[in-house]
């Protein structure tokens, strides 16, 4: 049996589009079609999208370690579709017996009764996890991210993920918004504990190009809290979830002892994913260093190349040694477990360049890297300033060597 699969299928309506987010993702309001018409087009399209994309891979001999439905917001779906979809999936790659099945929630669609049948209905399907955007317990900062929900639907979603029968649920949390103090932070992570996820991720705001938030920064409008505030925060929610048995395993995401995300672990340690729906890519590894592939983002224009033949990949972009030697940094380096020199040496059947070591040495002495039993990893200081480090560890691959 060849080695196992993950499978990330994208779901691009919201009921609105939040000012922050620049995911591939449309508020229902932009289209002319009732949410029902358009779940129907976009799953016939994505169901196309699946058969083209696996028409090389013979039925049954790789299985299918996780799949993620991620958004937009797909707890809009129906069970029926999430059900369609794993089961052409299934027949392609079959389920491992520790299949990890995740489907991202949005508070607002799933708490009411109706959301619980909702949610019944996707477990039936085979999803086994949900992951929630609560993003706050606070109404004001609820309302600055714009988001449609209330902390009170929240707390009835989670109930709701219980009564449906789920035990495996992440809870994802924003901080740093414009005055947020340290106080309500923490508050917001101690109300996401009492409810006791088996995952916590947490992200801080970050004001990206396109979105209304970006919009509103050129007009002179202060949307967060300063770098240092920034840095406190995720300092003291480190702190807080560390001591309420919650391990951080990556920059952003934290877990009980075995709830680590399978698939994000996937993308992180270099598997092969397959990336369905508008704008999902996908990463094969098949030529030299892999190559990744991308789909057309905006949903009609995915439904239309998916409705002509079937292909909705816009651009197969090969990987060069370049690329992969960076995404090496990037991806392990997340981990809290980081690498071991060997890792490298068995992808790329060499020692790392002369410059990548001294950089790694003087990242050492600036206390962002740290050598613990043989593994590079991040200080808790390099978790802070993670992106200066994988800058300077590409910057040295570009040196002469
Ligand atoms: S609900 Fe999620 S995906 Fe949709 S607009 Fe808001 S942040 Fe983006």
């Amino acid at each position: 049996m060849n080695s196992p699969i993950a499978v990330y299928i994208h779901y691009p309506y919201c009921v609105k589009k939040c000012p922050y987010c620049d995911f591939n993702s449309y508020g229902l309001s932009r289209f002319n079609s009732d949410p029902h018409s358009l779940e129907r087009e976009y799953i016939t399209a994505l169901l196309k999208d699946l058969r083209t994309q696996t028409q090389a891979d013979t039925p049954g001999i790789r299985q299918c370690r996780s799949v993620f439905f991620g958004g937009g917001t797909p707890s809009l779906m129906s069970g029926a579709s999430v059900e369609q979809i794993l089961s052409e999936l299934f027949a392609v790659f079959p389920a491992a017996d520790d299949i990890e099945v995740t489907l991202e929630a949005n508070p607002g669609t799933i708490q009411e009764t109706l959301g619980a049948d909702k949610l019944r209905a996707f477990l039936a399907a085979g999803v086994n996890r949900i992951s929630m955007g609560v993003q706050s317990f606070q109404a004001e900062k609820l309302k600055f991210l714009g988001r449609i929900h209330s902390s009170s639907d929240s707390l009835l979603a989670v109930e709701n993920i219980r009564t449906a029968g789920f035990s495996n649920f992440n809870l994802d949390l924003m901080f740093a918004s414009a005055n947020e103090k340290l106080e309500d932070w923490l508050s917001d992570l101690e109300t996401a504990c009492s409810l006791e996820p088996r995952h916590i991720s947490m992200y801080g705001l970050t004001i990206e190009p396109g979105t209304d938030f970006a919009v509103q920064r050129s007009k002179g409008t202060v949307l967060k809290v300063s770098e240092e505030d920034e840095s406190l925060m995720y300092r003291r929610g480190c702190e807080l979830l560390s001591s309420a048995g919650y391990e951080r395993y990556e920059i952003s995401n934290f877990a009980k002892s075995g709830f680590h995300c399978r698939h994000n672990l996937s993308y992180w340690s270099r598997c092969e994913y397959l990336g369905l729906g508008a704008g999902a890519h996908g990463f094969r590894d098949d030529e030299d260093w892999g190559v990744r592939l991308y789909n057309a983002p905006a949903p009609h224009d995915y439904i239309r190349r998916a409705g002509q033949n079937g292909d909705a990949v816009i651009r197969r972009e090969k990987l060069s040694k370049e690329q992969a030697q960076i995404e090496f940094f990037m991806l392990n380096l997340r981990k809290a477990e980081g690498y071991h020199p060997d890792n490298y040496t068995d992808l790329f059947s060499e020692n790392l360049p002369d410059s990548t070591s001294a950089t790694i040495e003087q990242l050492v002495s600036s206390n962002l890297l740290q050598i613990d039993r043989g593994r590079v990893r991040l200080t808790d200081n390099g978790f802070l300033f993670a992106d200066s480090v994988f800058e300077e560890l590409a910057l040295s691959l570009d040196s002469p060597r």
